[in-house]
């Protein structure tokens, strides 16, 4: 096939868009639009190894520069796509120009979730890209004072990586328990007391109501909304992401994400959308969600290429994430919404156990905590159980 393919967004899902075409025999034009100025890179690094100082960019790049050019991939750089004009098989991009083509592929991806309250600050981090990380690692001098707003896993990360480094963390939690919405009560605990014993003052059921300045406009404390004040010199916000389709107002498409099918077709012909930007449907789920996690923006960067060129039913397999503190590997993989049980297996004391959610006796869903080889295994018990739940259940 000679088709134009467009990708809009340069992250996992669209490196691994072109990997697929080109591995599937595409012969036509690609060309990959990312308002970054760099060649797609990995994120998962960026509050691990490269906020530690262990790894630099070109380390984590997706694959060498040279890697397009071999391929035939047409790179536009630094330059972002403003507007999708379906009916003409138009991408608009920001500084003016327009591309035509064939087939487009929208991976732009998600970006943090602002708090108003820092708007302007100095010393407010947010971590989504490599100048975010780069930024961060400058400020985490042994000694600072970093206050962490939002246990999800940004925060625990960055709040472990930053332990390592010699740094004073308070993180500062809205819910009882970090992550209690995703794991329930006892499990977000068990995440709290980790963080607690290397040293973290953890503080959950808090909201951050205001903040102090001095008169540069760094922030020099956050008061809570039931009255404490917690004094910091840096700050990072880890209050989740919203998916990066602004960009598509007046196109039918976007607003809470990109709705696609199992392969990333949407509503509009030849448009598809991969990584998180995307809400995909999910038949196991049996419903539409975006994931935000690694392991689902490559398949679906590599199933929306094979629907291009009209190949491949697309991947129904369950993705699972993961996340690394302290040395230790933690994976979670099905939907814990939709038990009505949760088993624990082994030892909490010792970061070594699985929790299995069940309905109607069957696993739903699974935590892994220290034993990363269990999971192909729990993968598939996982979609076997969500294979047998019935139809009506939705996540
Ligand atoms: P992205 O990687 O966000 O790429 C989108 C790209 O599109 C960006 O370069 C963006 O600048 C660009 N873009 C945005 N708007 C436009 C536009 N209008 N025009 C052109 N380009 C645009 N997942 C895990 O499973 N495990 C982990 O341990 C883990 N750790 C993470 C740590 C960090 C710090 C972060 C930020 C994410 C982490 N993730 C992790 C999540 C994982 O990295 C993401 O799910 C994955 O990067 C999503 O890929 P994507 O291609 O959809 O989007």
């Amino acid at each position: 096939m000679s088709a134009h393919i467009v990708i809009a967004g340069g992250g996992l899902a669209a490196q691994r868009c072109c990997d697929t075409l080109r591995r599937a025999g595409h012969r036509g034009r690609i060309t990959l639009v990312c308002a970054e100025p760099v060649v797609p890179y990995d994120r998962p690094p960026l509050s691990k190894q490269v906020l530690a100082g262990e790894l630099d960019l070109a380390a984590v790049a997706l694959r060498p520069p040279g890697w397009y050019a071999d391929r035939g991939v047409e790179l536009l750089l630094g330059r972002a796509a403003a507007a999708l004009h379906a009916d003409r098989h138009q991408l608009e991009l920001r500084d003016g120009g327009v591309l035509g083509y064939d087939r487009l592929l929208i991976a732009t991806g998600a970006e943090p979730r602002r708090l108003p309250l820092f708007d302007g600050a100095p010393n407010v981090h947010l971590l989504r890209t490599a100048d975010d990380a780069a930024r961060l690692r400058e400020a985490l001098r042994p000694g600072v004072r970093l206050l962490v707003i939002g246990a999800g896993f940004i925060g625990q990360e960055v709040a472990a990586t930053a332990r390592a480094l010699g740094v004073r963390v308070t993180m500062l939690e809205a819910m009882a328990a970090p992550l209690a919405g995703l794991l329930g009560h006892e499990l977000g605990t068990w995440f709290a007391d980790l963080h607690r014993d290397e040293g973290v003052d953890v503080r959950c059921g808090v909201t951050a109501a205001g903040a102090r300045r001095d008169e540069r406009g760094r922030i020099t404390g956050v008061t809570t909304a039931d009255g404490h004040t917690f004094a910091c010199d840096v700050v990072l916000v880890g209050t989740g992401v919203t998916p990066a389709d602004g960009w598509l107002a007046g196109s039918g498409l976007g607003g809470g994400g990109v709705e696609c099918d199992h392969a990333g077709r949407t509503a509009l012909p030849d448009v598809f959308a991969a990584g998180d930007v995307a809400r995909p449907y999910d038949r196991l789920a049996r419903a539409h969600g975006r994931s935000e996690h690694w392991e689902a923006a490559a398949r679906q960067g590599a199933a929306a290429a094979r629907a291009m060129l009209g190949a491949g039913r697309g991947d129904a397999a369950l993705a699972s994430f993961w996340s690394d503190q302290y040395g230790l590997r933690v994976q979670y993989v099905g939907h814990a919404s939709l038990g009505d049980t949760v088993e624990l297996d082994g030892d909490l004391t010792e970061r070594d156990f699985a929790a299995v959610w069940r309905s109607r006796g069957r696993p739903v869903a699974a935590l892994l905590v220290g034993r990363p080889r269990a999971l192909p295994q729990m993968r598939r018990l996982v979609e076997e159980g969500l294979e047998h739940q019935p139809q009506e259940m939705t996540v």
